[in-house]
Order: structure tokens, then sequence, then C-alpha cells
């Protein structure tokens, strides 16, 4: 075999050890109803790419990728606003709402054909941009995955922190490979979005689903402050439809727990037979009726639990096997990927 045949060519030529310095960053952007916080953060992300641009440690070539997560109020007409001023702007928008998880994946899965690695950031920019360097640091010494850890919760509600810590304690308990406080915060390189694109499910919940794919990954603490335009669009309903997602996506420990439940429920049922018999010929019966009562309420509940959980995981089934596409782009408007700084309409 020719010498160097074996060495393993990134996107743009060249090994990927070469690529690794000065690689082309898309840093992925979902945006729901964020018109108040949009120009702002577009600002901020605009100053950050140019000095990392200046400063040679991303590519010319480097893009922000805002994705309209279907929002109703004017971000779409910002962010068409934001491509026309700025040539490395790039803009995705889905028909409807669907979702944050959905908004990213879109964003890096359009980023991966162009870009030798992606970082998401939400749009509010509660997240310290100016931890992007640290992840990039990351990524040239060969991670893949480059985690992003949150510092602390001061900024969150009382709510939130405790929502938040039961949902990774549960999730943890469950046997999902999750980071604590581990945020959408993240770099993936274009390799593990290769791996990322392999994941037909539909229930997305991609916190799990990333430390899965098992390539090298590093983690890097950041700072988060509190939102400084427009509210959360984080509603209590999405979050739970978040952590349930996460749960039933990753584990079959609650079917593992019904079946113990059952047997359970059974010796319980056992013993209440034995009692009653015993009951019948050595006590009164009238009297037992409590007890039948309490079996009654018992043994409902756990049925009804049991059914709930199950119920659950067919359901997603049912949503998996239509294997509906998740997301539908209504407009997309990018500048020449190929192109670098000053493209086409400067
Ligand atoms: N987001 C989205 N689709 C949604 C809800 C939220 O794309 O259905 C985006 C939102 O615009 C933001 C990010 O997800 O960029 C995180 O949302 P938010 O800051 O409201 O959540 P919180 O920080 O309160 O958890
Ligand atoms: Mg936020």
């Amino acid at each position: 075999m020719i010498e160097g045949e074996q060495k393993i060519t990134g996107r743009r030529g060249g090994t990927v050890e070469e690529n690794r310095k000065k690689g082309i960053l898309y840093i992925v952007v979902p945006c729901y109803n964020e018109e108040e916080a949009l120009l702002t953060s577009a600002k901020s992300l605009l100053d950050k790419l140019g000095a990392l641009r200046e400063s040679g440690i991303v590519s010319e070539k480097s893009r922000i990728v805002f994705v309209d997560d279907g929002s109703r109020d004017k971000t779409w007409e910002l962010i068409t606003q934001l491509y026309h001023e700025h040539w490395e702007i790039t803009g995705l928008r889905f028909a409807h709402n669907r979702g944050h998880q959905n908004a990213i994946l879109a964003g890096m899965l359009y980023a991966k054909d162009y870009c030798d690695y992606t970082i998401t950031i939400d749009a509010d920019l509660q997240q310290d941009i100016n931890a992007l360097s640290l992840f990039i640091e990351e990524y040239e010494s060969g991670s893949e995955v480059v985690f992003g850890v949150r510092n602390s919760r001061n900024t969150d509600g009382f709510f939130k922190r405790l929502s938040a810590t039961v949902f990774y304690k549960v999730m943890r308990f469950m046997g999902a490979n999750i980071y604590e406080n581990s945020a959408d915060y993240r770099l993936m390189s274009a390799k593990a979005l290769d791996a990322l694109s392999e994941y037909g499910e539909v229930n997305l919940f991609l916190r799990g689903i990333i430390p899965d794919i098992g390539l090298k990954s590093s983690v890097v603490h950041f700072d988060v402050f509190p939102r400084m335009q427009g509210e959360s669009k984080y509603s209590l309903s999405k979050m739970m439809t978040l952590a349930a997602d996460g749960v039933t996506s990753f584990s079959i420990k609650p079917i593992r727990m019904v079946f113990g439940m059952g047997i359970l429920a059974l010796l319980v049922g056992v013993g209440m037979v034995i009692h009653i018999v015993y009951e019948h010929y050595f006590g009164y019966t009238i009297d037992g009726w409590s007890s039948i009562l309490m079996s009654i309420w018992v043994l409902g509940g756990a049925v009804l639990l049991s059914l709930g959980i199950i119920g659950e995981y067919v359901g997603r089934n049912y949503l998996e096997t239509k294997r509906r596409p998740r997301y539908y782009f209504w407009d997309v408007l990018s500048h020449d990927n190929t192109q670098s700084g000053g493209g086409e309409n400067l």
C-alpha cells in the first residue's frame, strides 16, 4: 500500500489533524418568538465570530445559523434582515413550532455538510459566549463532542432549579448516560454529526443521545446569566414533554418497575386471600370490607399506573413507526456556503 493512502481525509481535503486548526465553525441558534432578544444576541455573536476569525482561531468560512422554530412574532423578519446585512448569517425556518430539540438538530444536520464543527447556543445568550474559545480548544486537541456544563443554577428560579435537579436524578436512576446540569450548549464535530444523523428516532432527547454516540468527548464549564430580553420560551408543558422523551427514549426501567409492582401486588393479593380465608373460618367476615376496599384501591391504583406506563411506551412506538419527518424547512436563506468572508452580498 502506498504510504499516505491510509490517512483519513477531512471534508476539506487535508488530514483531519490539519483541518482541526482553523476549522469552519457553524454556530447554531434555535429561536422561538425571540424578537426581543434576537438583534442584541446577533450583534454579540457576530462580534465574537469576527474576533475568532481575526485571531485566526476559526476559518473565514464560519457562519451563524439561526433556526426559526415556527415563531409567531417578527423573528423571521429579523433573521431575513440580518441575512441581508451580514454574509455570515444563514436562516432556516420551520413551517410550525417543532420544539427546541428539533430546531437544534435541524441546524446541526444542515450545517454538517459545510462545516468542521458546530456549536449550539440559545438565542437569549444566557450561556456565556466567552466559553466558545474553550470549546474550540477542546475540539482542536481531539474531542469530537464537547459538552457544556453549567457552573451554577443561581440565575434560575426556585422551581426551575428543583425541577432540574429532580429531572437529572431521575434520568440517571433510569439508566440514561447524561451529565448533570449539561445544557444544549455543545460542540459537535462533523464526524459526530454524521453519527448523530444515523439516529432515526422522532422523540428526541439530544442530551441523552449524544453521549451514547461514544466518540471522544470532553467537558467545558460555563456561567449562565439571567435572560435579558423576553421571557422563557420553555413552558412547563414543554419541559414535561422533554422529561418524558428523556425517560422513555432511554430506558425500559419503568416497564421493569411495572413488572416488579405486579409481583408485589400479587404477593399482597395472596396474603389477602389467606387473610380472608382465615377470617371466614375463624373470624367475622363482615369485618373484612375495609381490607377488601383497601385492596381494591391498591390494586386499582397499581393497574392504572401500570397501564399508564405501558401506554406511554406503546404511544411512543406508534409515533416512531410512522416515521414522520421531524421538521420541514419552509424557508432557507443562505449565502454561498463555499464562499468565505465578503461573499456575494458585499
Ligand atoms: N426554543 C425553541 N423552540 C421552542 C422553545 C424554545 O427553539 O419551542 C429556543 C428559544 O428560542 C431559546 C432556546 O430554545 O433559544 C432556549 O429557550 P429558553 O431560553 O426560553 O429556555 P430557558 O433558558 O428558560 O430554559
Ligand atoms: Mg434561556
